[in-house]
């Protein structure tokens, strides 16, 4: 069973009495362990795309099937703790608290878990050392750099060891070398960890560090290549 199947999917906005197609008929499988980049111009549907694979919006028709189960398959319950344990979600604008440290941060999603409180920390240090942060552990998060702010925010989206991890344009706000080392993270994190990853973003040189690479094009899939690694 794929991890992630999409089959027909469409989603229309509304709004004020325009009509966007946002997507149109996507079909798309995503199997437990792959690392794919999701390309295409602005305003293509990569973002509205994301959303909906990560349960955060839902699509005006076709079927996503997210471990061969759809939303309405799903009871509240089961569909919290997906979003809780089984998806981490890293965007371009990082969302820490910023007067919260890293440690406080990255242990936020372990309030919602059912892991006993007194493993918090040490799970937290154990993933804020997986992005190289340990020396920051106490520091304000509000005076990080933007590189270090997303490797605090890949930190909290593994805190809970998802199945996979969402991140729309991670280097979208950051310079060529911290983009690297966040580009460098998820691939790790994918190849020694296991974590599939689906990554936006518009920087051809981001998706070819990618195993596969899925062009939207107007809400339709463009091409999807997988690409060969030596
Ligand atoms: P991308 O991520 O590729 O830049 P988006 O998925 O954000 O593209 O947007 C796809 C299309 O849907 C665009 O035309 C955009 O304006 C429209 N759109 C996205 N979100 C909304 C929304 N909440 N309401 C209305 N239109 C939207």
């Amino acid at each position: 069973m794929p991890l992630i199947e999409v089959k027909n999917l469409e989603k229309v906005f509304y709004t004020d009495g325009v009509q966007t197609r946002a997507l149109n008929k996507i079909s798309l499988i995503i199997e437990e362990g792959e690392f794919v980049a999701i390309m295409g111009p602005s305003g293509s549907g990569k973002s509205t795309l994301l959303h909906i694979l990560g349960f955060l919006d839902r699509q005006t028709s076709g079927q996503y099937l997210f471990e061969g189960k759809s939303f309405e398959d799903y009871t509240e319950k089961e569909l919290a703790k997906i979003r809780n344990q089984k998806i981490g979600f890293v965007f371009q604008a990082f969302f820490l608290l910023p007067r919260l440290n890293v440690l406080e941060n990255v242990k936020m999603p372990l309030i919602y878990s059912p892991i006993p409180e007194a493993q918090h920390d040490n799970l937290a240090k154990q993933v804020i050392a997986t992005v190289g942060l340990s020396h920051r552990m106490f520091q304000d998060s509000s005076r990080l750099s933007g590189g270090e702010k997303q490797r605090v925010a890949i930190a909290r989206a593994l805190v809970n060891n998802p199945k996979v991890i969402f991140a729309d344009e991670p280097t979208g706000n950051l310079d060529s070398k911290s983009g690297e080392t966040i580009i460098e993270i998820l691939k790790n994190l994918n190849e020694k960890r296991g974590h599939t990853i689906i990554l936006i973003t518009h920087e051809p040189k981001i998706a070819e560090r990618a195993k596969r690479i899925v062009q939207i094009k107007d809400g339709r899939i463009d091409s999807d290549k997988y690409l060969k690694k030596s």
